[in-house]
């Protein structure tokens, strides 16, 4: 992990940053392609019964889609830098009571796949601008899962259903479960089930992006 970065931090000195919404040269997220951000601003999710609230920054769609998919899919890390960025500045206007953040998990076979967990870089963009303390690592995922982009509303709560734990000590009472995209909000509301069940009193969701499309 640490070589990733290392590379990536060395590349970032060679090359000019490329905007991961439009791909100009200059900023990772350039101003042209953050005034097109569009502030979600829709219904939250129906299936939420173990979340105490939901917050979801942006619509995902536009220079944000790209920007998620450069970071996951081309493993554009550093991309995690301006996005957290922006749900720290959410979190800033839309506070929560929040004693720890925690970044929503992934499996260890997706995780060895991809390299990192997207929503662990997000998360510690959060923390480090806000001074929330980051937990990562005993909210786990004991489950390999399909991916929920391919299910419907109903496939997806029985695919995430008991594919979390929490294996370290008691948890803090109110936690703010980070992730990238929140679409039934399934897999948060699986985790905040994990959470509850070792004794975490208020757990809420950020996202950093949802579809317009809402619960698919
Ligand atoms: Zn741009």
């Amino acid at each position: 992990m640490w070589f990733a970065r290392f590379i990536d931090d060395l590349l970032s000195l060679l090359l000019p940053d490329r905007c991961a919404g439009c791909g100009r040269p200059g900023a990772l997220l350039c101003e042209a392609c953050r005034r097109r951000l569009v502030a979600y601003d829709g219904h939250p999710p129906r299936v939420a019964d173990q979340l105490t609230d939901v917050r979801i920054a942006y619509v995902f769609e536009g220079p944000l889609r790209h920007a998620l998919h450069q970071l996951k899919y081309y493993r554009r890390r550093r991309v995690a830098r301006p996005l957290g960025a922006l749900m720290a500045a959410h979190l800033r206007v839309h506070p929560l009571p929040c004693d720890a953040l925690i970044p929503v998990p992934l499996h260890q076979e997706r995780l060895m796949e991809r390299g990192f967990n997207q929503a662990e870089l997000l998360a510690r963009e959060v923390a480090a601008a806000t001074g929330l303390p980051l937990i990562a690592g005993p909210l786990v995922r004991i489950r390999a899962t399909r991916q929920q982009a391919l299910l419907d509303t109903s496939g997806r709560i029985e695919n995430v259903a008991d594919a979390f734990r929490w294996v370290g000590s008691a948890p803090p009472r109110r936690i703010v479960l980070v992730d990238d995209v929140l679409t039934t909000g399934a897999t948060s509301n699986a985790c905040a089930a994990a959470l509850r069940a070792v004794g975490a009193r208020e757990v809420y969701a950020l996202a950093l992006a949802r579809s317009r499309r809402g619960a698919l």
